[in-house]
């Protein structure tokens, strides 16, 4: 991977580029962001830099045999560890055909896509004990090509205690020339003991800029769209292309919205239970950019009440509902619809029941809509 194909990030990028230039390359890295935010393709990036055998500037050249092994996957000084079902691979490499699609497919990716990807059963993946035997045995080796060996353990904070306690012995002693990268989701559920012995690089959103124009020249939707797809998208590019790709994606998440607010409103039970029958049908992904996109309009409703027009951030036909519904919406419901949807969004990644989850949020908004 190529740091011109990580989409904006540029200023971690000039930061790694400078490591690797001043030879200060530190032996183990933890990438944190969410996956949406490019923490695996940038690693890729960095690694490819890494081995790169004529660099440029401003990225690794592309063309060089290294460069072309990276590209493939296919590098022998380059290991990939990433959480996988027990019963089906104990160890990643069991898996490694599977890892190669995904990233050739597509290399900006969630857990739930990875899950889905090898396991329709959606068992719960791990890294396990025999995948730090595995990593050990890899690491003893010498490198083939005299260079770096670099391994990227994806989610690392799906070890096991007893995996990542074999993990914290070698990042202690590392073997020479090795660099760990360590691509997480969610680094507060890493022991304290491997995240500080790690530099961290925390990358932040992708700019809302640059993401709609990344979403303009791939799926080829109006400005206007763009805009407003990334304006509930958080700088995350996995959510943003989950409602660009689907020809009706933010038309379908306006109606759900709208359905929910006006069955509420009309305290319409039935109504609100055939809502939250549907929604429990959708994907995981799907729900959670729901609840990401109702926050957006509630937030928009209260910026059109307090500062105007002007200031929100919505498609035309969003204006139009928003304009009747706005009124709805006040200081005095705002911080419980925020903390019900906050609180939905948590649970729902916790794997909490979505039929219960999306039933209690429509007996909620009746609540908050209805409060004087
Ligand atoms: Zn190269």
């Amino acid at each position: 991977m190529l740091f011109q194909n990580v989409i904006g990030q540029n200023d971690l990028k000039q930061k790694l580029l400078k490591e690797v230039k001043d030879q200060k390359v530190s032996h183990a890295q933890l990438f944190t962001g969410d996956s949406g935010f490019g923490t695996l393709p940038l690693a890729l990036a960095f690694a490819q830099l890494l081995f790169c055998e004529e660099p440029k500037e401003n990225d690794s050249c592309g063309v060089c045999s290294s460069c072309i092994q990276v590209k493939d996957l296919q590098h022998p000084d380059l290991h990939f560890s990433f959480p996988t079902v027990q019963g089906i691979s104990k160890i990643s490499d069991g898996l490694i055909s599977e890892w190669r699609e995904q990233i050739k497919e597509m290399p900006y990716f969630s857990s739930f896509d990875w899950i889905k990807r090898i396991d329709p059963k959606e068992g719960n993946p791990i890294i396990s004990v025999f995948e730090s035997k595995e990593i050990q045995r890899k690491l003893r080796l010498k490198s083939y090509q005299g260079g770096y060996k670099v391994l990227i353990i994806w989610m690392p904070e799906k070890m096991n205690s007893e995996c990542s306690n074999k993990i914290l012995k070698i990042l202690e002693e590392p073997p020479k020339k090795t660099v760990f990268i360590l691509v997480s989701a969610n680094a507060d559920l890493l022991i304290e003991t491997i995240r500080s012995r790690c530099q961290v690089v925390q990358l932040p959103r992708i700019k809302n800029d640059t993401l709609s124009s990344h979403l303009m020249k791939v799926f080829k939707i109006s400005e206007e769209k763009c805009k407003s797809i990334t304006a509930f998208s958080e700088g995350n590019l996995i959510r943003a292309m989950e409602v660009a790709e689907t020809q009706d994606g933010e038309e379908a998440l306006k109606d759900a919205f709208i359905t929910l607010m006006r069955s509420s409103y009309k305290k319409n039970v039935i109504e609100m239970m055939n809502w939250a029958d549907s929604m429990a049908k959708e994907g995981k992904e799907r729900q959670k950019i729901f609840l990401k996109y109702t926050l957006h309009m509630l937030r928009q409703c209260l910026v059109k009440n307090y500062m105007g027009d002007e200031l929100v951030q919505v498609s035309t036909e969003e204006a139009d509902f928003i304009s009747k519904f706005s009124p709805f919406i006040s200081g005095n419901n705002i911080r419980e619809f925020m903390k019900a949807f906050d609180e939905a969004f948590y649970q729902l990644e916790r794997n909490a029941n979505s039929k219960i989850l999306f039933t209690l949020l429509c007996f909620q908004s009746m609540r908050y809509l209805h409060k004087q």
